[in-house]
Order: structure tokens, then C-alpha cells, then sequence
């Protein structure tokens, strides 16, 4: 069932939900026209159908799509699984997101800049078990993805480099590339961005690292090309502490240094990029929340807002990957920008969130929602 998130929901909307809560059949919920900054209130409304968690997406943009077929692989899975289609299947799917799944197919883009040493990453990783499937559906041409095993753990490489020789690498590749890497992220679960140690970050590097937070994908820093490095240790701090002041939606990224020429430092890149995973996948339940949202208030309460109080009164989590909050307000807009950061630091320090991007929405509580909640 797809509503409009930019209309919210209406109630022919409702009618159908009502309908198909009757049906045995499953039910994906999307909240279509998600696409920019923020989610849309009518996301938040779609919860109010009783149909289970929506998933927001942008069909223009294709934002979203990766949840998408997430559930709708899991829902495949499910039918194959039962012997009786008919009977057997669960009334709502998305209800129980498919945590399962979440891990049975980590999807990792390498991005960078070209001859940063992305292909070179590629081929130290994979050793000789590699396989290419073709290019990866709905990315550019210059995109391959590989499958892979990693500790029997199912993985798809998403090369940005795909087969392009040294030689083709001309300015307008260079263009190219970097809006195939783009288009790869949204396809990933996690983004390696690889940048050459010799150089450190430049400008493009931290344009397509503030990418992939947008996109609200997990990040991983690939410092190669270390074994050119000739200061290690001053070099890492100048390179932490641009990223540090050019990364505001992220914190503490992990940043690994390896040589894919001779493999140095390669091995550390796939436990790193497991936890970041599975950090972008955290579920947090709403009693330790609110337990944190209480302390926090009572500790530095918010500012006044046109002499009104702002009352926090509820934080739940609406959605993972990436870890995305919503707090029931007397004020949605009167909360002023630190305030916000100051709770989203907050969030992060208390649960761990570290390396991923965090969202944080506010909503009015007059909203029946609350009350079902609650
Ligand atoms: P891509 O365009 O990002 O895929 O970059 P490539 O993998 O084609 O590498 C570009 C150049 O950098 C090649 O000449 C590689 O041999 C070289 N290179 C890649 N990794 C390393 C490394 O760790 N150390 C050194 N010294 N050179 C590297």
C-alpha cells in the first residue's frame, strides 16, 4: 500500500488500510515522496493506518529502496518457506522488519575519488574468489558488483571503479565516477569511502563523505595508500580532525589505514565495517529512551521558546538504518538548532550510535498516535 507523504494521510487512505487489515494477505506499507532533508510528518501519520511500519521512500529519487526490497525479499522467502501460501503467512510483514535478512547480505559501496586505489582494495580483498555478476541494476554502467564470502558471511561489493583501465581515466570519467559512486550509495548498506593517505582528505573526499551521511548510509574511511605516508603519526591527526570539522552528522567515523598495494592494514577493514553495521541496524526499545530523555531534561532542560515551556513529553524509535528518533513536543519548531545537536550528541554517547548518522524528528502531541503509544 503506497500513501503520499507529502499529502498525509487521507481517508481513502484509511478505507483501503481497513480493507486490507481484513485481507490474508501481507502488507507492505510505503510512504512514497521521502525524498530531501527530514521525513515527512505524513510518514509518522502513516503508522496511524495500523498496518504496520512504513517505509519511506522517493520513487523519483530512489531514496529508501534498499528497506524496500529488504522486506520484499524476506516476504519471498516467507512464501517459499510455507508449504500453505494461502493460509500460512503473516497478516503484516513489515511489522517485524527483517532483522534476519539485515545480515544475510551486507551490500558495501567503495567509493573515492579515481586512483585513490579503489579497484586495488577490491582485488586485496577478494584475493581469488572473485566473481562478477554484471553491473548492478539501476546503477551506471561503471558500477559492478561482486558477490562475496567473508567468514561464510554473504557480501556484495559494490565497485564504483568497475573494469574502467588507468588509461580511460580522462576528466570527464573523473565527473563520471563520482556520480556513479553517488548512485551506488544508495544501493549500500555501507560505504567504504577509500582516500589516498599521500594526498589525505581533500575537498571532493569530504563533499562524497557528507554524501553518504545524507543518504543515511553507515561510513567507513579507507585510508590508502599508507605506505607512502612519511609522517604516520602527524598526518592521521591533520586527516581525524578534517574529517572531525567537515563530518557535522557524524562522529567518531572509523578510519583504517591499509596499503591495498601490499595489503597492510586490509584486514582490519571488514571487522570495522561489521560493527558500523550492525550499529546502523541498532533497535532501541522506548523504555531506556525515555528513561535517558527524562535525565536529560531534568539535567538542562530546553530553552524557552516565545516564553513557553517546551515540553519533551515521549522519544521512540520509528526506524534503523539509519538510527532515526521521534519526540512528541508542545513545540516542534520552537526548539532551537543546538538544543537539537545537544540531543543527538546525547543519543549518541548514551547508546553507542557511533559512526552513523543520526535523525531526530519532533512532532506535535496532539497526535492520536501518542495515545496509542502510550
Ligand atoms: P581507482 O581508480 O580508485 O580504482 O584506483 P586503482 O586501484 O586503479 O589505483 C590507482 C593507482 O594507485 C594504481 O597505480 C595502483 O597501483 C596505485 N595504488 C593503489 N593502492 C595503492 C597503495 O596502497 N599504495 C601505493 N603506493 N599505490 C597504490
Amino acid at each position: 500500500m503506497l500513501i503520499d507523504a507529502q499529502t498525509g494521510v487521507t481517508t481513502v487512505d484509511l478505507h483501503f488500510a481497513n480493507e486490507l487489515r481484513k485481507a490474508k494477505i501481507p502488507v507492505i506499507l510505503i510512504a512514497n515522496k521521502c525524498e530531501g532533508v527530514g521525513t515527512r510528518p505524513g510518514f509518522y501519520e502513516a503508522y496511524e493506518l495500523g498496518i504496520g511500519e512504513p517505509i519511506g521512500i522517493s520513487a523519483e529519487h530512489g531514496d529508501g529502496l534498499i528497506d524496500l526490497y529488504s522486506v520484499i525479499s524476506t516476504l519471498i522467502k516467507d512464501c517459499q518457506d510455507k508449504e500453505d501460501i494461502g493460509t500460512g503467512l503473516p497478516r503484516v510483514v513489515t511489522k517485524n522488519f527483517p532483522q534476519k535478512n539485515d545480515f544475510s547480505k551486507l551490500q558495501i559501496a567503495i567509493v573515492g575519488r579515481p586512483n585513490v586505489g579503489k579497484s586495488t582494495l577490491l582485488n586485496c580483498l577478494l584475493h581469488e574468489e572473485r566473481v562478477i555478476t554484471g553491473p548492478e541494476p539501476g546503477v551506471t554502467r561503471d558500477s559492478i558488483a561482486v558477490e562475496w564470502k567473508w567468514q561464510k558471511r554473504s557480501i556484495k561489493l559494490i565497485d564504483t571503479a568497475g573494469l574502467r583501465r588507468p588509461s580511460r581515466v580522462t576528466e570527464k570519467l573523473e565527473k563520471l565516477s563520482t556520480s556513479n559512486a553517488l548512485q551506488a550509495v544508495r544501493f549500500a548498506h555501507v560505504a567504504i569511502l577509500v582516500i589516498d593517505g599521500s594526498v589525505l582528505a581533500e575537498r571532493q573526499d569530504l563533499t562524497i563523505a557528507n554524501y553518504i551521511a545524507e543518504e543515511g548510509r553507515a561510513l567507513i574511511i579507507a585510508v590508502n595508500k599508507w605506505d607512502l605516508v612519511q609522517d604516520p603519526s602527524k598526518d592521521i591527526k591533520v586527516l581525524a580532525s578534517r574529517i572531525e570539522r567537515s563530518l557535522p552528522q557524524v562522529k567518531d567515523v572509523p578510519i583504517v589505514k591499509l596499503s591495498a598495494l601490499n595489503g597492510d592494514g586490509v584486514n582490519s577493514l571488514m571487522p570495522a565495517i561489521i560493527k558500523v553495521f550492525a550499529i546502523w541496524n541498532k533497535r532501541l526499545s522506548t523504555g531506556p529512551l525515555n528513561r535517558w530523555l527524562k535525565d536529560v531534561i531534568e539535567r538542562h532542560p530546553p530553552p524557552l521558546s516565545r516564553g513557553r515551556r517546551i515540553k519533551l513529553r515521549y522519544i521512540t524509535q520509528v526506524k534503523a538504518r539509519p538510527p532515526t528518533f521521534l519526540i512528541f513536543t508542545n513545540s516542534p519548531s520552537g526548539l532551537p538548532k543546538a538544543y537539537h545537536s545537544f540531543l543527538i550528541n546525547g543519543l549518541r554517547k548514551q547508546f553507542g550510535l557511533k559512526s552513523v548518522p543520526i535523525r531526530l524528528n519532533f512532532r506535535r502531541s496532539k497526535n492520536p498516535f501518542v495515545e496509542k503509544i502510550n
